[in-house]
């Protein structure tokens, strides 16, 4: 399902990325109906005015980041779910292909030695031409999240 936001929760874009969702910007020159699922995701205090009456829409009232994500997930009725998480190009929400370490080398000849001797799972988008791997900026995020109570790795098996 592809989730339009409202401008006004903009801010949460790139967490929902991170946890796997397909989430653009909404604006008003968005056409819907190009594609089989799509949903309208708006803050109810500042509603948008949506030309498209069959659209549907989720409307959130939280008014804190984290708790905004939590409403999301209870509204939209999916869970949250930790290995559905860095599926996708922050910056152009294309799904990435995982690499083993010699196809990352290959894709992108200057990645740093180091990276290609420690890490053995990379991500790459084809559309950025940007290799992705697991470094700390990820653990932290990861961190966030589950301090936040979006995400629970602890009692995954
Ligand atoms: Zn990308």
């Amino acid at each position: 399902m592809i989730f339009w936001i409202a401008p006004h929760l903009a801010f949460l874009v790139q967490w929902l990325r991170v946890l796997g969702m397909d989430v653009r910007l909404w604006d008003k020159e968005v056409i819907f109906g190009r594609e089989e699922e799509e949903a309208v995701v708006q803050w109810d205090r500042y509603p948008l005015t949506l030309p498209h009456p069959g659209i549907r829409v989720f409307s959130l009232s939280a008014s804190t980041r984290e708790a905004l994500l939590k409403e999301f997930f209870i509204k939209t009725g999916i869970r949250s779910d930790p290995s559905r998480m860095f599926k996708r190009c922050l910056r152009c929400n294309s799904l990435l292909t995982a690499l083993n370490p010699e196809e990352a080398k290959s894709k992108w000849p200057d990645l740093p030695v180091y990276v290609f001797q420690t890490q053995k799972h990379f991500n790459w988008c084809d559309r950025c031409q940007q290799l992705f791997w697991a470094g700390t900026h990820v653990r932290n995020m990861i961190r966030t999240l589950e301090g936040w109570g979006v995400i629970s790795t602890s009692n995954q098996t």
